[in-house]
């Protein structure tokens, strides 16, 4: 399974995407072979609607969501920015993403639907992944009588990771949780609180996001949590840090065990990703 983080499809890349240009020209063989990618879509699409009053807002033309189909497996929907232009673009940009095949978990209609794990069939094991976002504005949480995002609640966390394993029959449940504080290397205590309980109601591993910077990454119970993979498509930034991410592959062995490396991946001026090499064994500890 390859996993990057934030990927923010409008502006630079939204206009390079129109002229037919392809974001992953650099790193397309990091995703060779893989039989899963996830990415975090921190933007919303549509072509309508109001800004939240918020500091940034994102929208990206729905010409990106070939884009989106083609290269990942599914894409993670809870975050700070899905909901940036209102509900109705919101409902209407899952309208299409059903329509166009395109695969989404961390967001839905209403409360049930954003709490649905994705699940993949590969090779005999079934994976199911979980989305949450834990950074506000809390408005974009979904309800019952309400779309939006799946908040990363404690008890409803250990909810959705049970369900996986019963209903759903997975075999391994990760979480993908968006959180921490922005420009910050090291996961909050918080973070790994949450981290834990998650790995404590029997997620196998969990990835995150948010911070725009990586963060450290730690193995609990023999599980491992990997805080934040920085950006993954995402202009804007200036320094070095916000535009070095990370592309994480992780192998899932016959009986379950995992084993990963990790790419670095540095961010030109339009906020695409090129391969800067794997990181060194000791990094990864
Ligand atoms: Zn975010």
């Amino acid at each position: 399974m390859v996993f990057v983080g934030d990927m923010m499809l409008a502006e630079t890349v939204g206009q390079l995407i129109r002229r037919g240009g392809d974001p992953l020209k650099h790193v397309r063989h990091l995703f060779k072979g893989a039989d899963i990618t996830i990415g975090n879509l921190e933007t919303a699409v549509g072509t309508q609607g109001i800004p939240a009053d918020k500091p940034f807002t994102f929208l990206a033309h729905p010409r990106v969501i070939p884009f989106i189909k083609n290269n990942f497996s599914a894409v993670s929907l809870a975050n700070n920015h899905s909901v940036d232009f209102g509900l109705s673009t919101f409902e209407r940009m899952l309208d299409q993403f059903d329509r166009q095949g395109v695969r989404y978990f961390g967001g839905g209609k209403n409360i049930r639907a954003a709490h649905e794990p994705v699940v993949f069939d590969v090779k005999g094991k079934r994976i199911a992944v979980l989305g949450y976002d834990i950074f506000m504005p809390r408005s974009f949480e979904a309800l019952h009588d309400q779309a939006g995002v799946a908040w990363g609640e404690r008890d409803h966390i250990a909810q959705d990771i049970a369900r996986a394993r019963q209903h759903h029959r997975a075999d391994l449940v990760i979480t993908y949780p968006h959180w921490g504080w922005e420009n910050v290397k090291r996961a909050n205590p918080q973070q790994q609180s949450l981290a834990h309980w998650m790995i404590d109601s029997g997620a196998d591993a969990v990835v995150g996001g948010h911070p725009h910077v990586t963060q450290n990454i730690e193995v609990y119970k023999g599980k491992p949590i990997f805080y934040s993979l920085g950006n993954f498509i995402f202009n804007g930034f200036t320094d070095k840090e916000a535009n070095t991410g990370w592309v994480l592959t992780l192998h899932i062995g016959a009986t379950g065990e995992m084993a990963w490396d990790i790419h670095q991946i540095g961010l030109d001026r339009q906020g695409i990703p090129r391969d800067l090499g794997l990181l060194p064994a000791a990094a990864l500890k």
